[in-house]
């Protein structure tokens, strides 16, 4: 989804979206039922957690004190290819929710991202449509919509 405006190779030298730490457990991805029974199927010792009607794959502490999803292989990346959860395509675009309006903010953690000019960021929403596809979305599943959290950019507010 964002292949044209961040370079595979920046993610796959990097991959910070794919560890957390207790802090930002919440930012772990929600699983739709579709992917839910794929990962099931294909991945049977994962175990989930429930958040209202979505789910999360349950992420363990490592002994470093960080949480790794369990779809990250260490040397190759994710396991799920590019059937990722929606929150990981769109990363480090985010989904929230603002005193009643919907908003696309960014996380800061990413670098590449988060160093590019605000026209380039916001103009590859729109240009793209991503906006829209990220606002379809949040209607057809509304759990991935987060509360906002201070410190995430707002780079668009939905009309
Ligand atoms: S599902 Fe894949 S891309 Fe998403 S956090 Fe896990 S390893 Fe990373």
């Amino acid at each position: 989804m964002l292949k044209k405006i961040l370079k595979g190779s920046d993610c796959a030298s990097c991959r910070i979206c794919c560890v957390f730490d207790r802090y930002d457990l919440w930012e772990t991805p929600l699983i739709d039922e579709k992917l839910y029974e794929r990962i099931k199927a294909e991945f049977p010792e994962t175990e989930f957690v429930s958040k209202g009607d979505a789910r999360l794959m349950k992420m363990s502490e490592d002994a470093d004190g960080l949480y790794y999803c369990p779809m990250l292989d260490r040397s190759s990346g994710c396991r799920l290819g590019d059937e990722k959860p929606f929150d990981c395509r769109i990363w480090p675009y985010r989904i929230m929710e603002l005193g009643g309006k919907q908003v696309i903010s960014i996380a800061s953690i990413c670098p590449s991202m988060y160093n590019k000019p605000l026209s380039e960021l916001t103009g590859f929403l729109d240009e793209s449509g991503l906006a829209d596809e990220i606002f379809r979305y949040a209607d057809s599943f509304p759990e991935a919509v987060k509360p906002y959290e201070a410190g995430y950019p707002i780079l668009k507010v939905r009309e």
